[in-house]
């Protein structure tokens, strides 16, 4: 086993949808189950979501339920992965007091991940400084378990490079007390920020262009099947597009060569798809009937295990209850090393 421990999570803002599988769900379960990390820590990051859902707080409690379910439902292991909720752990808020000192304004408004989700969301009468912040918080979440390893999509690289200065920082003017963090991306470009149904360019839940983890076989496929493809591709036997296609682009995600033998075996992998589609002769229709048979095929024993956990919600609070208990040991442990080096350990 190495020395390595992980650090990652969700925003309980809806449940979870195919880009957070690819993008870092399905790597969190194989990543667990090798077996080599010392330690891995889930986060439900509900202060974060309130960030920006202040206003709504039952959406965010709700979501929690929804989230656990999820993570249960992947196969994560609450006896392998510490599942806890961000705001049961005080000791992050604090750190993230203390980091604040080290990041300056101008770089809090340069991180061209918060500045596109400002213009995608509508704050009214302003935007809340806590969520201008949240990659500070962001840092807190992941210095207060000395991640080594975070994996996550490809939105997060700022929120990584953001932490990354404040270990820098810190150890510089302070002691070494803090771990820089490396982000682990998934290793298909495909995944790295899967695109809606829409077409438009993140599915994401405050979007609403998702295919959820709990949609039933019906909703998958009706979503399937009105995805956005190849606008240009109306008659079958237009050559079509591949690049910027949706449904290319799940199958990128989500195709393995042994799904050509038992859906499409007139086709050897998905090159020859590829090369079908762009040649012209091959409808929409066929390949989102294909894409349809392996998400169904990939999610059915999720929701199945979901649905068999969503059946004792008392049994799902009682783990996260014991998540946050082990989660907040190792903060404390960091939180009082923080406070030695700052000097602010009086008694
Ligand atoms: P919100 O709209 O509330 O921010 P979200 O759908 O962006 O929700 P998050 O909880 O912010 O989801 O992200 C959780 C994790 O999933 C992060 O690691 C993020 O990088 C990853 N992720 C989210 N959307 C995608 C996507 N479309 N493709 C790949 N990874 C994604
Ligand atoms: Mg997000």
């Amino acid at each position: 086993m190495s020395d390595k421990i992980i650090l990652t999570g969700d925003r309980p803002t809806g449940h979870l949808h195919i880009g957070h599988y690819v993008g870092s769900l399905r790597q969190r379960v194989a990543l667990q189950n090798t077996g080599e990390f010392k330690k891995i820590f889930i986060m439900i990051a509900d202060a974060q979501a309130l960030t920006d859902n202040f206003a709504d707080p039952g959406k965010v409690r709700r979501n929690i339920t929804e989230v656990a379910l999820d993570y249960l439902g992947i196969g994560l292991d609450p006896e392998k992965s510490v599942i806890f909720i961000q705001s049961q752990i005080p000791e992050l808020t604090e750190l993230t007091m203390y980091y604040m000192n080290l990041v300056s304004l101008a770089r809090v408004e340069r991180n061209p991940t918060v500045k596109a989700e400002i213009q995608q969301k509508n704050f009214g009468e302003g935007v809340p400084t806590g969520f201008v912040c949240y990659p500070i918080s962001q840092a807190s979440d992941i210095t207060a378990f000395k991640a080594t390893t975070v994996p996550v999509g490809e939105d997060q690289k700022p929120m990584l490079e953001q932490t990354r200065e404040i270990v820098r920082k810190f150890n510089d003017i302070y002691a070494p007390v803090l771990v820089e963090p490396e982000i682990l991306l998934a290793s298909n470009e495909a995944c790295l920020r899967l695109p809606g149904t829409d077409g438009k360019a993140k599915m994401s839940k405050s979007i609403g262009n998702c295919i959820y983890l709990s949609d039933s076989a019906d909703d998958i496929k009706k979503k399937i099947m009105s995805m956005y493809t190849d606008p240009t591709h109306i008659q079958v036997n237009d050559p079509g597009h591949v690049e910027g296609n949706t449904v290319f682009t799940y199958l990128d995600a989500f195709c393995k060569p042994e799904h050509f033998g038992r859906y499409l075996p007139d086709y050897a992998n998905l090159d020859e798809l590829k090369a079908h589609y762009e040649h012209g002769g091959l409808g929409d229709v066929k390949i989102k009937k294909f894409l349809n048979e392996i998400l169904q095929e990939e999610l059915e024993p999720i929701r199945k295990r979901r649905e068999e956990y969503a059946k004792d919600i008392p049994a799902v609070y009682d783990m996260l209850k014991k998540g946050c208990e082990k989660a907040e040991e190792t903060a404390a442990q960091t939180l009082a090393e923080v406070k030695h080096a700052m000097q602010i350990d009086y008694f």
